[in-house]
């Protein structure tokens, strides 16, 4: 099975179809950003080092995640990669140990970036992503899946989101034409519903 990147900024909707595409498709899951949450809130050594640079919107180092990564991928295939890599030392890091396969690019403005956080909601518990807006939970504040408590990230504030804005376009906007050189990369325009975001690249993963 193949290796994937989803590339593209924050809230441009890659966790919310990465969660669909391991369901249908069976990938193995790694988001960077889950894993750093999950540390911070066990409060590990990783946590603490990592919390400060989360806060302030800025990037953990890129051999704290490469060894991060690697511990967790070593040599597995049929892995979706959901905000990792980040930077080209994180994309030729990672190309030590493992191969990638297929990148789409998730194509969408900083306004709607902004507009989709400040709505962003996520579970406590089970980090599942919900959107005020146009992805409701049921009964408000309360997880669909789980029942545990929505809450806003600390860092999809706006302030913050701007400048994880601008941090994506200095370190990891320079990606895209990375990996279209290889040619691995593929478009999709995000600035749609998850469903017919999901299904632009089912089709491009049928092809
Ligand atoms: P995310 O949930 O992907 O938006 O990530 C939340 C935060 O975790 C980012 O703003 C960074 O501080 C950190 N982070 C997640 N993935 C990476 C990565 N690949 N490289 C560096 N920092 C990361």
């Amino acid at each position: 099975m193949k290796n994937l990147v989803l590339l593209g900024p924050p809230g441009a909707g890659k966790g919310t179809v990465a969660a669909r595409l391991v369901r249908e498709f069976g990938f193995i899951h790694v988001s960077t950003g889950d894993m750093l949450r999950e540390e911070v809130n066990r409060n590990t050594p990783l946590g603490q080092l990592a919390k400060g640079y989360m806060a302030r919107g800025e990037l953990v180092p890129d051999e704290v995640i490469l060894s991060m990564v690697r511990q967790r991928v070593d040599a597995q295939q049929g892995v979706l990669f959901d905000g990792f890599p980040r930077t080209r030392a994180q994309a030729e890091g990672l190309e030590r140990f493992t191969c990638v396969d297929l990148v789409i690019f998730f194509e969408v403005d900083e306004e709607e970036v902004v507009r989709r956080l400040s709505s962003r909601r996520i579970c406590a518990s089970c980090g599942a992503v919900y959107n005020l807006v146009t992805q409701p939970p049921k009964v408000p504040g309360k997880c669909d899946l789980c029942g545990g408590e929505l809450i806003q990230r600390e860092d999809d504030k706006p302030e913050v989101v701007r400048h994880r804005f601008a941090v994506y376009m200095k370190d990891s906007a320079p990606l895209v034409a990375y990996y279209q050189s290889r040619g691995l990369l593929h478009r999709v325009r995000a600035d749609r519903s998850p469903d017919e975001v999901f299904q632009a690249i089912a089709e491009i993963l049928r092809a």
